[in-house]
């Protein structure tokens, strides 16, 4: 396992442990208000949203490794909306006023957002943690047919186009032979961020074999997807890939792409992208090439 999935694990249960903190803290302001308890003069702040158990761990005990998940911020502003929800009605029944059902429904309507933020995120997580390749960040084959049957259907109605595409890395035995195990996996990783880097959000990279990657690229025609990779392609040469090595680790790539065809089944459009691939390799490597009929 690779330390960020480390990093990640605990960062999963420090979640669910301020998830729960939460759940508490909701429960407890719905007894204050009912039971018509001493509020706690800190949910009536500005900043209640800051100063309770979820908001320190939030904004003081955050770890770096869930910054980069886009249901972060969500989960941020929802908080915050449900604490300046939450100090209206605690603040109308001290005062001894009815709380209005338009301040109550909001209140709830609320925190139900935020806890569809808090499980979009924890979803976000363990996707992450169980469908990921640690070694890459590559998504592992399990989700990959899936997927791709999303996209061919599609494609079937006609849509949305999309191609696959094939990443073989070449003669990637010499980089291990000449660098070692250690620095061929660190090139690996490398080469599979570049090619993340700088595909479109939406498009997918499995981690099809050892150091072959199948690219599902929706919404992109055939002279698209050539266009795109081969930009990649090109780039991917110059970058060295494995940094804290005494010697920088430069390595290239073939491609092969097909269609994803509405008239065959998945497999042959991959089996297509894989033929094309194999032209690209024989005709010498570091090239990209599209699968035609003979
Ligand atoms: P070609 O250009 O024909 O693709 O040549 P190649 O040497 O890349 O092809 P081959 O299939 O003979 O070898 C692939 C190599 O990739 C062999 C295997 O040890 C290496 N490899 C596969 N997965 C990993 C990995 O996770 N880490 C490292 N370091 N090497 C890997
Ligand atoms: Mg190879
Ligand atoms: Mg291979």
């Amino acid at each position: 396992m690779s330390s960020r999935d480390d990093e990640l694990w605990s960062a999963l249960r420090n979640f669910e442990q301020a998830i729960r903190h939460h759940e508490e803290w909701a429960k407890a302001i719905t007894r204050t208000v009912i039971c018509r308890l001493a509020r706690d003069q800190q949910d009536l702040s500005e900043l209640a949203h800051r100063n309770c158990q979820f908001g320190q761990w939030y904004y003081h005990r955050l770890p770096p490794v869930l910054m980069e998940f886009p249901a972060m911020a969500a989960v941020a502003v929802e908080h915050e909306r449900m604490h300046r929800l939450a100090s209206r009605v605690l603040l109308a029944a001290a005062n001894e006023e009815t709380v209005t059902t338009g301040d109550h429904d909001s209140f709830f309507d609320a925190l139900d957002r935020m806890r569809l933020q808090l499980l979009t995120l924890k979803n976000e997580i363990e996707d992450t943690l169980y469908n990921h390749d640690p070694l890459t960040g590559a998504d592992t084959r399990i989700g990959m047919l899936t997927r791709l049957r999303e996209l061919w259907e599609l494609a079937k109605r006609e849509i949305q186009t999309c191609c696959v595409a094939i990443m073989d890395l070449d003669n990637f035995k010499a980089i291990n032979d000449t660098h070692g195990h250690v620095a061929g996996d660190q090139a690996l990783s490398g080469a599979v961020h570049y090619l993340k880097e700088h595909l479109r959000p939406y498009d997918k990279v499995f981690r099809y074999g050892g150091e072959e990657f199948l690219i599902a690229l929706p919404d992109c025609d055939e002279a698209t997807a050539l266009s795109v990779l081969e930009r990649i392609r090109e780039g991917m040469a110059t970058v060295p890939m494995a940094s804290n090595t005494d010697t920088p680790i430069l390595l290239t790539a073939s491609f092969g792409i097909a269609d994803l065809a509405a008239d065959v089944p998945i497999e042959t459009s991959i089996e297509r992208a894989d033929a094309a691939l194999y032209e690209a390799k024989i005709a010498g490597r570091n090239r990209t090439r599209v699968w035609r009929p003979r």
